[in-house]
């Protein structure tokens, strides 16, 4: 289930609201997606992210990692018995860190 999502164009400054320029095309200065989604968090959930899944539906009986997945957002590692998803990026380095190809690396225990 993919919801439909409003096309957002950016503006030439940051989102997170700090003012400053950024770069053609760019939402964002260099690692400010992540200070505006703590700020998010901290601004609407005291700070939770418990409460910021919850009120979305979310929780133990519910995963949002899953709907991440169903979304086609994110990716299932496809090691066998892995757990790891991650969007496609994250999962190339899950999997070069996890799963190395070179066998005779000492493996490592999944976080
Ligand atoms: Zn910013
Ligand atoms: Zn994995």
């Amino acid at each position: 289930m993919t919801r439909s999502l409003p096309r957002l164009i950016p503006t030439g400054t940051c989102w997170c609201g700090c003012g400053k320029e950024t770069a053609i095309g760019a939402f964002f200065s260099q690692g400010h997606d992540k200070i505006a989604e703590a700020a998010l968090v901290a601004a609407e959930f005291n700070g939770s992210v418990p409460q910021l899944l919850h009120a979305h539906g979310y929780g133990p009986g519910r995963s949002a990692i899953h709907q991440a997945v169903e979304a086609g957002t994110w990716q299932a590692c496809p090691e066998k018995d892995c757990w790891y998803k991650g969007t496609a990026q994250s999962v190339r380095t899950h999997q070069r860190k996890y799963h190395p190809t070179d066998h005779s690396a000492q493996a490592k225990s999944i976080p």
